[in-house]
């Protein structure tokens, strides 16, 4: 979240939610722009494809907050997620180690779990102001993405435990 550095005015708990999907859209354009780089990095297909296949609903994702722009009337443009560019960081940190193929998925990993957890707490914050407030069709899409994060942390888990972790562990560099 940018803090307060444009002294945001935040009256209600609907300045609050606005500002909330401000920061999670600026989230989601930062990921569009980070996971091909993640894909490019990665070695193991499977992780490869996972992605790939999150870069395709990182878009749709923005998607949705641009509709829930059109139904609140707000432009979603504007705030910078300063966490996201900090994770989007330490995801690069890892890109660009000197590191084995199997090591580096199982970095890219932690670092793409992190993100998604991140975007979990987010949606959950904004969905939870929107049930509040009543938006319904907000909780809605709200709803629809973050199942989709988690669906992707759940996913990504998955692959570190049964295969990534397991490789990074017996694969060596030769030196
Ligand atoms: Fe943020
Ligand atoms: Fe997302
Ligand atoms: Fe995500």
């Amino acid at each position: 979240m940018g803090i307060f550095s444009n002294s945001e005015k935040l009256l209600s708990l609907q300045d609050l939610l606005h500002y909330e999907l401000r920061d999670l859209y600026s989230g989601e354009t930062q990921l569009i722009e980070a996971l091909p780089k993640m894909e490019e990095a990665a070695s193991h297909p499977q992780l490869k494809e996972a992605f790939k296949m999150h870069l395709n609903e990182t878009r749709a994702q923005r998607e949705r907050l641009d509709e829930i722009g059109r139904l609140l009337d707000i432009d979603m443009k504007g705030e910078k997620c300063e966490a996201m560019a900090g994770l989007v960081k330490e995801g690069s940190e890892i890109i660009k180690s000197k590191s084995t193929p199997e090591v580096r998925d199982a970095g890219l990993i932690g670092a793409a779990q992190r993100v998604e957890h991140y975007e979990i707490a987010g949606y959950g914050t904004a969905r939870n102001f929107a049930e509040q407030l009543g938006l319904t069709q907000v909780v809605a899409l709200l709803t629809e993405t973050e199942n989709e994060e988690k669906m992707t942390d759940e996913k990504l888990n998955r692959l570190a435990k049964e295969t990534i972790n397991l490789s990074a562990k017996t694969a060596h560099a030769n030196e």
